[in-house]
Order: C-alpha cells, then structure tokens, then sequence
C-alpha cells in the first residue's frame, strides 16, 4: 500500500485495546522515550481516567490544572494543557475525573472529531503523536481512532487474551469507513512474552495469521523491571536501560519510524 503523506507534520498512532492491562501504557511510555531517544519531538496524550500514563510519568494528576478534559471539551487548546516530563516526551494529561468528559461529549454532534480538531494546532510541533486508550471501545477510543493514521494494538502472549481482538477489529473497520479512511493498523504488538514458554512461542506464532495482521518485531519480553518504573516518574528507558524489555521497544520504535 502506498504511504501517505501526514495531515500537517506528526504521525498519529493510537496504542488501543479495550482489555486492561495488556501493556498499552507501558508502551505509550516506552515507544515515548524510544522515539525521543532517537531524536524525534514526541506527544503523548492520557485519553484514560485512571491517568496511569501522567502518573507514570511523574505528574500527579491532582496538581494537573489544565487536562485533555478541557482540551476534549473545547474550554483550553491544546497548547494550554502540554507539559514537558523528565523522559523528554511531552504530555497532554488526564485526571481521574476524565469519565465525567466522555459523558459530557455523548450528546455533542460531531462527537468522534474532537480530539482530531483539538490536536491540529500542535501537529505541527511534532513528528510522533501516540495516544494511550482508556480500556474501553467508548467515545474516547473513538475519538483516538479517528484522530490517528496507526494503530498498535498490544497484547500479551496468553491465549485468553485474543478474546475481544474481532470486536476491536469490527470497530477499526466502522471507523475507516465512516469516520477516518486514513486509519491503518499497524500491528499487533506481543508483550509480556516469556520466551521459555512453549505457550507463548505457539501463540506469538498463530496471531498473526489468525487476524491477519503484521506482528511487530521483537516481541517485549516479560520483566519485573516494569513495576518499578511508574514509582519514579521515568519509563524502563530510563530505570532500566540496557534491560531486554526497554531494548525492545527501542527495536520496535525503529522499525515502526521507517512506516509512519
Ligand atoms: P494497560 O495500559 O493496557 O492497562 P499497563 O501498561 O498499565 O497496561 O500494564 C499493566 C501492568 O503490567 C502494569 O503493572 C505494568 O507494569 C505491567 N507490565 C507491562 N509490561 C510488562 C512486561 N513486559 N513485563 C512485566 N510486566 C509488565
Ligand atoms: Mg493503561
């Protein structure tokens, strides 16, 4: 398929799966960093209530004046609510009220647009965009969708999580055909992968045909290095940088910036 050029200067690439803790976070924050690391101008945008990504990233969402609720409602742009973070990414934050903004906008016309419409003014700033996806196929997940021209759609390498992946293929498909023709999935990302076993190597091997769809490469191999990363405000990057996992990102970062 032929590349297309972006709207105006940054690639957007939403992290989505509506099971939690799948690693969509984690990735946000690791591709984040991967992404900096290699000198490109980074975004990344909370779109979920829990704020895990603007708490993992050394903000606490308490202190947080201006959100991407406002952002999301039209009452501050963008440009009002981005903070600069210690991983050299910058950030649109959430608070945990961010549930109350995803009821507010249901009745609004032209509801799914907002985040594309609010993001417009900064595209330009930036190369990469990534946007964390609360788990939920809500109007959240839609408004990300259709402000994005990828989607990586991470999953661990259990079986039981393959449960759901047709819904989330169902809507990836009703949105490019009413909402936003530019989207394309990008691949499934395996995390969590333990490589001794024998379950895992089956299933890494059988996903991609089943939904056919890229798998990208290496997959992020399960580490305990994950749980001490959040408490410090830095992602594995930086707390664990020469570690399997975080060099994995670095991998899949680099061959994701040679399609986006
Ligand atoms: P989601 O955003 O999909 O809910 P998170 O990124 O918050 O998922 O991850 C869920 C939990 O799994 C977190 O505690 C995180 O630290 C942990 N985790 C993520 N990736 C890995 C990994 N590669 N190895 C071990 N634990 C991981
Ligand atoms: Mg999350």
């Amino acid at each position: 398929r032929k590349k297309r050029p972006t709207r105006s200067g940054a690639t957007v690439v939403s992290v989505a799966n509506q099971k939690g803790g799948v690693a969509k976070t984690t990735s946000v924050a690791s591709l984040g960093a991967a992404f900096a690391e290699l000198g490109k101008r980074v975004l990344l945008v909370d779109l979920d209530a829990q704020a895990c990504l603007t708490f993992s990233l050394g903000i606490d969402p308490d202190s947080v004046e201006t959100s991407v609720n406002e952002v999301l409602l039209g009452t501050a742009p963008a440009a009002d609510a981005i903070q600069p973070t210690d991983d050299g990414v910058d950030l649109l934050p959430s608070v945990i009220d961010l549930a109350g903004a995803e009821a507010q906008l249901l009745p609004r016309p032209g509801r799914e647009y907002v985040l594309r419409t609010a993001l417009e003014p900064v595209q330009a700033s930036y190369d990469v965009v990534l946007l964390d996806c609360s788990p939920s196929l809500g109007v959240l997940t839609l408004n990300a969708l259709t402000a994005s021209q990828g989607l990586v759609v991470p999953m661990p390498c259990e079986m039981l999580s393959h449960r759901g992946v047709g819904q989330l293929l169902d809507t990836v498909a009703d949105v490019k055909r009413i909402l936003n023709p530019d989207l394309e999935i990008l691949g499934i990302l395996p995390t969590m992968y333990d490589g001794r076993s024998h379950h895992a190597q089956a299933v890494l091997a059988d996903v991609g045909e089943r939904y056919g769809l890229p798998v990208l490469d290496p997959p992020i191999p399960r580490t305990i290095r994950f749980a001490e990363a959040p408490a410090v405000g830095r992602s594995i990057l930086a707390t664990a940088r020469s570690s399997a996992a975080a060099q994995a990102y670095r991998d899949v970062a680099g061959s994701l910036l040679s399609r986006i």
